[in-house]
């Protein structure tokens, strides 16, 4: 099928360098999907018949840098945006089996994990190998063309359905991550699960805790890093799968303390979504955190944060809700700065260093949350304290704006899989 949709520059530049070096190439996966939903996608990612080697070859070192074990692919830098390419694959040859019976236990189930997917193959293989038919639509930018190998992506974009490809029993027992990002879908776009793909799940979820612990850590950053992981929260816990991804707060669920931390971060994710700030994890994090916070202090929500205690408090709960799941260790701190840092708002107090600590503008940010949820004023705090004195450089660069020199070449874990 022609279609004409809005490819970012950069994801068309690679689209053709990779053609020109004579390889097939398409813009792949949840780019395709967020366009035909008409959302604006965060990212392109793009799949192509060269292998991550030739890739390197086509835009050069400097800009193209091999990541991942588990999935290899390139991570190639242009026009000043990031894209993920990987090479076609084919279901790996030992996921070939039968699902587990019904009524199996974990061990049975987890037989069909894959271990490694690295198998190159061509564009359908490739399409057929991807988790949902939703997210298995290729767009050529150059001529237009849209391709829907699994034929019924285009339909379930439009009937908002999520749809495994294959036997979801199969598919979930491979990958149970396959499950966490199912029901992303459910809880951004409302989407719902067809009959099969909702039933396989459903007997499936335990096997979540035989998923790498650094690739749900992946997930929840994305999931934090979006403006709906309020609704991926309800969705996992209207499937029972918070009980196994974030046990206590799937404990703690229809509490006044957990019905606050949503209440937080759907404040945030809507000034996100409004443009009044800029995307932080880790304040996402201490949004979640804080009424749990609030509760170890003894002090009724909304309250001033005493300073006495709150670090040790904010440390604790943090790493309860989220280091059983290897959460990076750095945003941890950095979501325990934030909220250690609200004891001195509340005080009254903005010392000079306070304020030229990287940590300021997002603990000032949740001021002004907090401030919106309890019925305050956030405007007024907004004009109350003073807007960063020295804009951090990003990370990843230098204070001149240039990269940092990389100093490990280490394979890192990929996000995209
Ligand atoms: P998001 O908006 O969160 O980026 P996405 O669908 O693009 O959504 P990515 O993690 O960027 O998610 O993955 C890109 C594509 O790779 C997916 O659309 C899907 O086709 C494929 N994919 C990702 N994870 C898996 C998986 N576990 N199993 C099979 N295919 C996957
Ligand atoms: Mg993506």
């Amino acid at each position: 099928m022609k279609i004409n949709l809005p490819i970012s520059p950069g994801a068309r530049h690679v689209v053709t360098a990779l053609q020109t070096a004579g390889y097939e190439a398409y813009i792949v996966g949840g780019a395709i999907r967020d366009l035909l939903l008409e959302r604006t996608p965060k990212d392109f990612d793009i799949g192509c018949s060269a292998t991550p080697e030739e890739v390197r070859q086509v835009f050069g070192r400097r800009s193209a840098r091999i990541i991942g074990k588990r999935f290899r692919l390139t991570h190639v830098t242009c026009k000043g945006e990031l894209f993920e390419v990987s090479t076609f694959r084919k279901a790996p040859a030992e996921t070939a089996a039968a699902p587990a019976k019904e009524g199996s236990d974990t061990e049975e189930m987890a037989e069909n994990l894959i271990l490694s997917d690295n198998s190159w193959g061509t564009a359908v293989e490739d399409a057929w190998r991807r988790d949902f038919t939703v997210n298995a639509l290729f767009y050529d930018p150059v001529d237009g063309q849209l391709y829907d190998h699994t034929g019924m992506g285009l339909a379930d974009i439009k009937s908002r359905t999520v749809r495994a490809i294959g036997e979801p029993a199969l598919r979930f027992e491979e990958d149970p991550v396959r499950m966490l990002r199912a029901l992303k879908l459910v809880g951004q776009f409302d989407f719902t699960l067809d009959s099969a793909t909702e039933n396989a799940l459903f007997a499936r979820l335990e096997l979540l805790k035989l998923a790498s612990p650094s690739r749900l850590a992946l997930e929840l950053e994305k999931i934090f890093g979006s403006c709906c992981g309020d609704r991926h929260l309800r969705a996992f816990h209207d499937y029972g799968l918070l009980e196994y991804f974030l046990p206590e707060l799937n404990h703690c669920w229809d509490t006044p303390v957990m019905d606050r931390a949503l209440e937080l971060l759907y404040e945030r994710n809507c000034r996100l979504d409004e443009g009044r700030y800029r995307n932080s994890v880790s304040l996402a994090m201490a949004c979640v955190a804080l009424p749990f916070v609030e509760e170890a202090l003894g002090i009724a929500p909304g309250d001033p944060v005493p300073s006495r205690k709150c670090g040790g408090a904010a440390n604790a709960v943090l790493e309860k809700i989220f280091l059983p799941l290897h959460m990076m260790i750095r945003l941890n701190l950095s979501a325990e700065k934030i909220l250690t840092l609200q004891a001195i708002f509340d005080q009254g107090k903005c010392p000079r260093e306070l304020y030229t600590s990287r940590s300021y503008p997002n603990a000032r940010e949740l001021k002004i949350i907090r401030a919106a949820v309890d019925g305050g004023d956030p405007e007024q705090t907004d004009r109350e304290w003073p807007l960063p004195l020295v804009e951090h450089a990003p990370r990843g660069k230098n204070s001149n704006g240039k990269p940092r020199r990389r100093r490990s070449r280490k394979p890192k874990e990929t996000p995209q899989e």
